[in-house]
């Protein structure tokens, strides 16, 4: 088995943690000990961390709505439908019909992106962060 070093994924805190990987699944975590953010210790939330890297359950396609059902598409249609919809929904409504919502669960780096393309590409202050809802 091996110990592989991360960072917890579920919120913003960044908990040091070891990922317990044999025969390339992850089975466990552990805290990681030395960590200046956890010192050793994980939330509820951390134990299970790793549950939704192999769950049967976990989306791995876009999905689209055709005729009532979820279908699988591909990003680039997916990513056509939402600009089309965003887009359509600002000329026709004004940008402060747009609202976005990002996650504690993405990087720094990505929520800044995000709040960019909501202010420079959309014109909108509306965006928030799931930690405040
Ligand atoms: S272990 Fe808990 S507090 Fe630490 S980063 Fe993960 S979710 Fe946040």
């Amino acid at each position: 088995m091996e110990r592989i070093s991360t960072i917890c994924p579920f919120c913003g805190c960044g908990c040091g943690m070891h990922l317990m990987v044999e025969s390339g699944r992850i089975i466990g975590v552990e805290p990681s000990p030395g960590h200046p953010v956890n010192k050793g210790m994980l939330c509820a939330k951390g134990w299970g961390a790793y549950e939704f890297v192999h769950s049967p359950d976990r989306l791995t396609h876009p999905l689209i709505r055709k005729d009532g059902q979820l279908q699988e598409s591909t990003w680039d249609e997916a990513l056509e439908l939402i600009c089309g919809r965003l887009t359509g929904i600002s000329a026709r409504y004004g940008p402060d019909a747009l609202g976005f919502l990002c996650s504690a669960k993405v990087t720094n780096e990505e929520n800044y992106l995000f709040m960019k393309m909501a202010r420079a590409a959309f014109k909108t202050n509306n965006i928030d962060h799931c930690a405040r809802l």
